[in-house]
């Protein structure tokens, strides 16, 4: 290996595991950071906390007296830990986490430094929101947003070297109050579902409901790299993912990596991770290797959909900044590595209140059959109207490389029921499950065909939705992703169906059909339009991506360019502004932003691919060329002769690598396109195939040039060695 790789070779065969010193039980540091209900409860007045109680229960507004109570307690508590700053923590349209970090310092007329924190500062912050993405949004308003904190989410304290900050996760919105952000729309999609929810139980003659709530578990896959060979790598550093890089010998081929022991650093990086994690009450429940070598996952618990999505990022955070700790470069990019599996972020989802329980969850109970068959149908129906806005979602540059490759769900939304559920709405559909009027056959026998099995075997890998026995698991999702866009499409997919439920089941038991019958009726209804949508088979197969749009109807989406722009279409729209999740304007910018976001994070790859290729692996081939021909010159003087074909097949492939860099580099400057989805699709085919093509030749160029010489970390090297 030439200098840089031989030295961070060297480098990371010494290194040893960090040790870690948290020595405490976890009882003992179980959210020991973070401001949650049982330290307020500690800390305020028995008013205080009734109202503080019902705010995060219920979403309502705080009002300005408790929040000055609050923001008073939430200062001292921070303080008595040694914070002397606080940040409000959002989410802007990307999908990162943004802070605006403050001092709770103010100074005296007196010139004394003291300490204020207040409940208008806790609600309201002001971050210069102008570098903000905030499409169309920004020209409609004035440019500055605002944050308010939101209270159904715990502050908490993040550590660095230097002390404690007090974290406040808080929405982001314009003043005319437009969401700029992640988190709105997902309160807003929990209401709308709370809504739809209730009206469907009601139907169903249950009184006392609970508010409900999406629950979520995140599943999170990431690659770790040390960070010797990532710093070797610009693209790594850059974009997250290597733009060259020839297939190793070995890859993953043996599925020795998968649940196979932990590499002793890893694990003690996952430990101290993890113990990071409960201190901020994240529930971290499994880790374990995954498919790839050097690939790995981690899931907490499920928790209440809008905590979940706070929590979700701050693993992301805490997980770069530990991995970092520990020497490595912690990838969350779905596509690393060309030829070796991606990575994915599993949404588990399912919706639940706490006198219902989960309505996705078929229980023993007749009665809780017949809600689990409505809200199970209400989902198939969502699947099946909005698909496609469940592929836009999930639409971004490095999902798409994932998307429909041989390891990842396909970009046909789907859903996957199991065969014995699958059979279940089958049977109502031909009408082979009814119900005699005198309400005799009040469970529709279906409390023995429902109580199934559970068995985990029974899990279809190639669907990008799949139903897993107590709830829906959306597979198609990109690890670097926030969770809140996918959380918000299914809640709202769910609210607007549950909605059409209702309606139905009004018009029958209006006309005098007894429930279970009325039951079966509609959902003989909702799967003669929607059965299309249910699909149990190869996921994968070609057959079914052209059974899935010849025979089915449902549509094939498989780059961002062509996905996003779903954001625009009239049923959409209407859907978003009839559940008051999205404006038009508020969805229409958010279409602009992910677009943009695309365009610009191709064009970002498309410059580094030029820069690496004319600074860094071309030179690497000329020198090796250039010392193969004064060999064959040496050679030739003393009478011998070598084969030159390599010189050959190195000399093609430097030049088609330079003539393709240089057709990338005008097609870059090209701008005259007739709108964004023209934009689009120019990345998506011309930019990301010449792309393509320089890498093939690249990859050429490393299979023959001698190892002493090549400049950049190699596949082997990455994977393999930790
Ligand atoms: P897998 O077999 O897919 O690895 P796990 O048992 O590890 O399944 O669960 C994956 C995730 O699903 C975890 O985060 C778990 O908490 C979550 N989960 C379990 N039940 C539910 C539910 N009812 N709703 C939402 N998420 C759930
Ligand atoms: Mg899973």
């Amino acid at each position: 290996a030439n200098e840089v790789r031989s030295q961070a070779i060297t480098e990371v065969l010494n290194r040893t595991a960090v040790e870690t010193v948290e020595t405490r039980p976890l009882s003992e540091i179980w959210a020991i950071d973070v401001f949650n209900l049982a330290k307020m409860e500690e800390a305020l007045s028995k008013n205080a906390f009734k109202a503080m109680k019902k705010t995060v229960q219920t979403g309502e507004p705080l009002d300005s007296a408790t929040a000055d109570i609050v923001a008073a307690a939430m200062k001292d508590w921070a303080m008595g830990k040694g914070a002397k700053f606080f940040s409000h923590v959002f989410y802007p349209l990307t999908n990162i986490t943004a802070e605006k970090h403050d001092g709770f310092i103010v100074t005296n007329p007196e010139g004394n430094a003291i300490t204020e924190f207040t409940g208008s500062l806790l609600i309201k912050g002001e971050p210069d929101g102008s570098s903000f993405p905030n499409g169309s949004l920004r020209m409609t308003n004035a440019a500055r947003g605002y944050t308010s904190w939101d209270p159904t989410s715990p502050a908490y304290i993040m550590w660095t070297a230097n002390g404690a900050t007090l974290m406040i996760p808080s929405v982001f919105m314009s003043w005319t109050g437009e969401s700029l952000d992640k988190k709105i729309p997902l309160l807003r999609s929990i209401s709308a579902m709370d809504a739809s929810a209730r009206r469907v139980l009601t139907l169903m003659g249950e009184t006392d409901i609970a508010p409900f709530n999406a629950s979520c578990g995140a599943e999170q896959e990431y690659f770790l790299v040390d960070q010797h060979f990532a710093v070797a790598r610009p693209d790594l550093l850059l974009a997250g993912r290597t733009l060259f890089g020839a297939a190793p010998a070995k890859s993953q081929e043996f599925d020795d990596h998968y649940f196979g022991a932990i590499p002793e650093r890893v694990q003690v990086f996952m430990q101290a991770f993890e113990e990071k994690l409960y201190r901020l009450g994240i529930p971290a429940k499994t880790h374990h290797n995954e498919v790839a070598p050097g690939q790995f996952e981690i899931a907490p618990y499920y928790e209440a959909a809008n905590v979940a999505a706070d929590h979700q990022q701050l693993l992301m955070t805490v997980m770069k900044a530990t991995a970092a700790e520990h020497g490595f470069l912690c990838l969350l990019h779905e596509k690393p590595f060309a030829g070796i599996n991606g990575s994915g972020k599993h949404v588990n989802w399912s919706v639940a209140n706490s006198t219902q329980g989960n309505l996705l969850d078929p229980g023993t109970s007749p009665e809780h059959n017949l809600n689990f068959l409505l809200f199970c149908g209400a989902v198939i129906r969502g699947v099946h109207k909005f698909g496609p806005l469940l592929r836009a979602v999930i639409a971004t540059a490095s999902n798409d490389h994932r998307l429909g490759a041989n390891e990842a769900p396909p970009a046909i939304l789907s859903v996957y029921l199991g065969d014995q559920l699958e059979g279940v709405f089958n049977d109502i559909k031909a009408g082979k499950i009814s119900v005699s009027s005198d309400g005799g056959v009040m469970d529709l026998g279906l409390s023995q065909i429902l109580n199934f099995q559970r068995d985990p075997g029974d899990r279809n890998r190639t669907s990008p939705f799949a139903f897993t026995g107590n709830r829906f698991e959306f597979r198609a999702v990109g690890s670097s992703q926030s969770v809140s866009g996918p959380l918000t499409a299914l809640n709202t997919i769910l609210a607007d169906s549950l909605q059409w439920v209702a309606d139905q089941l009004e018009v029958q038991l209006e006309a005098g059909k007894t429930r279970p019958e009325a039951v079966a009726i509609v959902i003989k209804e909702l799967m003669e339009l929607h059965s299309d949508a249910v699909f149990g088979g190869d996921g994968y197969s070609s057959e079914w991506h052209e059974a899935a749009v010849k025979e089915r109807g449902l549509r094939n989406l498989p780059t961002s360019a062509e996905a996003l722009p779903v954001f625009t279409e009239p049923d959409i729209i209407a859907l978003f502004e009839k559940t008051g999740v999205l404006s038009a304007l508020e969805l229409n910018a958010r279409y602009e932003v992910y677009a943009e976001q695309y365009i610009n994070s191709i064009a970002v790859e498309a410059k580094l691919v030029i820069d690496m290729a004319k600074t860094i692996i071309y030179p690497a081939a000329l020198k090796y060329a250039a010392d193969l021909a004064n060999t064959y010159a040496v050679a030739n003087e003393v009478g011998v002769s070598f084969d030159t074909t390599q010189v050959k097949v190195i000399a093609e492939n430097a030049n088609l690598l330079l003539s393709t860099v240089a057709s990338l580099s005008s097609e870059l400057e090209r701008h005259d396109f007739a709108d964004t989805k023209a934009h689009m699709l120019h990345s998506a085919t011309s930019i990301r195939g010449l792309m393509d093509t320089a890498r093939s030749h690249a990859d050429a160029l490393e299979v023959e040039v001698d190892d002493a010489v090549w400049p950049l970390p190699k596949y082997r090297e990455m994977l393999f060695i930790k």
